[in-house]
């Protein structure tokens, strides 16, 4: 909608939608002096990073350094080009692994976020940990810390209002439409709007167009992810990228919809599918492993033991709540569990001999498999049954490196931000091999991150503040 709209109320920052993404870039935003509001559609903060563990990569962090570990921005853009193979969105790699353990010090330093680096066990994709999450490994408590940060700051967040339509005035975005829950429209102006409206993996026409391999999995992310930032950017003339690229999640324990944590592959444990048998190397990582395990005969397992078992849930403690939730089968012996899961006995012992031979290295894995983390299984065994899910889609919007949404003719859409799953990610141009833990929250929070320094800076450039050719950079 556009240019004769009499405006509700104006503010510099309008920011759409209360994930990680929007609370960041308000908090950013208004750290730069700019009037900030956020609109959040829900009436809870549901989005996907309150679903996620809040893991987010920081390399060369404080917290890294002080546990020895040597890490560099340039390793780690060599780690996510490793996984992700060329793509729509390279300059993103090298500028979001650069603000990484700035943006990790920041969450902790000025929005008050508790965050302490994950060293217990190795993310996938990761050379050396530089993952930092809440000390329970869970996105709400990451939620729920910028929620207080952005109420310290009197910024106001809006719930259950969803935002119907962007405003635009002589071709730049100038605000929103919203509808709140009793149905009262607002015109919202803004010097700068930002998409942190996540991506489009709830909407399942836009599923079936873009990422057709992954349009068969369950839906496990939030509800709100339905595509308004692509549908309006690309009304808008915005460019998109990797659209085909999403994370899924081989490993949701069936039918409670947990996560079981690929930290149990990484010590030693492997996937059966309804025959008892393997199907490919689960080292692959829990997103690329979802389109083997869409094709593979159901019910599929993760077939683990006891001391694998305890191990993770020593580290991971929606681990241990699944296993006292009776999501762990138990069993003496290979013949037992078979009986257990209900796949051939023969098939399955067969399966758990050869899967040991190559663990303990007398034999070549069939599917190229090296790593076997404590080596091969051993009595009592465990088994968790499992099925593979979407999580979110990685592609979206083109930005720059101030997350300023880029037009189709090469030019900006001006005064339209994006970050998170409305923007582009950095995990392929397409499927779910290219993802790296850690891509989805530094999309999220890095993107809001910079939109919200840049919108702030912008409004501080219109008020006299800040030079005005900084808006020229495409950094
Ligand atoms: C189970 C699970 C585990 C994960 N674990 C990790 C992890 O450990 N590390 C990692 O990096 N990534 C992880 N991810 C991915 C990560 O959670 C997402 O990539 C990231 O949270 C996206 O952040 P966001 O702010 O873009 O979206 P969200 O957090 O989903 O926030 C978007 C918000 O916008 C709102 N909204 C949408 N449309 C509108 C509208 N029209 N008007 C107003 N509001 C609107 C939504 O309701 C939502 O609240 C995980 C994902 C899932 C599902």
């Amino acid at each position: 909608m556009g240019d004769n709209v009499e405006f509700d109320t104006e503010i510099d920052v309008l920011v759409i939608g209360a994930g990680g993404c929007g609370l960041v870039a308000a908090l950013a935003a208004a750290e730069r002096g700019a009037t900030v509001a956020v609109v959040e559609k829900a009436p809870r903060l549901q989005g996907n990073t309150a679903l996620s563990s809040g893991s987010v990569p920081g390399a060369g962090s404080r917290f890294q350094r002080a546990a020895g570990i040597a890490d560099s921005p340039a390793r780690y853009a060599a780690d996510l080009r490793r996984i992700a193979g060329p793509h729509d969105a390279d300059a993103l790699v090298d500028r979001l692994a650069g603000i990484s353990a700035e943006l990790v010090e920041w969450l902790v330093d000025s929005a008050g976020v508790a965050m302490t680096l994950v060293e217990t066990y190795r993310h996938v994709g990761h050379g050396v940990p530089r993952l930092h999450a809440p000390p329970a490994r869970r996105g709400a408590d990451l939620v729920a810390d910028l929620e207080r940060a952005v109420a310290a700051r009197d910024i106001p967040l809006a719930l259950g209002q969803e935002a119907r339509a962007l405003i635009t005035r002589d071709g730049a975005v100038r605000g929103a439409l919203t509808v709140d829950a009793e149905g009262r429209e607002a015109r919202i102006g803004a010097g700068a709007v930002i998409l942190a409206s996540n991506g489009f993996a709830a909407a399942r026409d836009l599923v079936a167009a873009h990422c057709p391999q992954a349009a068969r999995a369950r839906y496990a992310g939030a509800p709100g992810s339905t595509g308004e930032a692509l549908r309006w950017g690309t009304a808008l003339g915005a460019a998109t990228g990797n659209l085909g690229a999403y994370q899924a999640h081989a490993g949701l324990a069936e039918p409670s919809g947990a996560l079981v944590t690929w930290t149990v592959v990484e010590r030693g444990g492997f996937i059966v599918d309804g025959n008892g048998a393997r199907f490919a190397d689960e080292t692959l990582g829990y997103s690329a492993f979802a389109a083997p395990a869409l094709a593979a005969a159901p019910p599929l397992h993760m077939i683990y033991d006891a001391r694998i078992a305890d191990d993770v849930a020593a580290g991971q403690p929606e681990f241990a709540e699944l296993a006292a939730a009776g999501g762990a089968l138990a069993a003496d012996d290979a013949a037992a569990l078979a009986a257990r899961i209900g796949v051939p006995a023969e098939t399955f012992a067969a399966t758990c001999r050869a899967a040991a031979d190559a663990a303990e290295g007398g034999a070549t894995d069939t599917f190229g498999r090296r790593q076997w983390g404590l080596g091969a299984l051993r009595p009592a065994l465990r088994a968790t049954r499992i099925a593979p899910a979407l999580f979110h889609t990685q592609g979206g919007l083109m930005v720059d490196g101030d997350a300023r949404v880029l037009a189709r003719d090469g030019t900006w859409i001006r005064g339209l931000y994006a970050g998170g799953g409305a923007a582009v990610g950095i995990s392929g141009l397409s499927g779910g091999t290219g993802y790296v833990s850690g891509n989805g929250l530094l999309a999220a929070l890095g993107l809001g991150y910079l939109a919200g320094r840049a919108a702030g800076r912008q409004a501080g450039a219109e008020a006299g503040d800040a030079p005005a050719t900084e808006l020229q950079t495409q950094s």
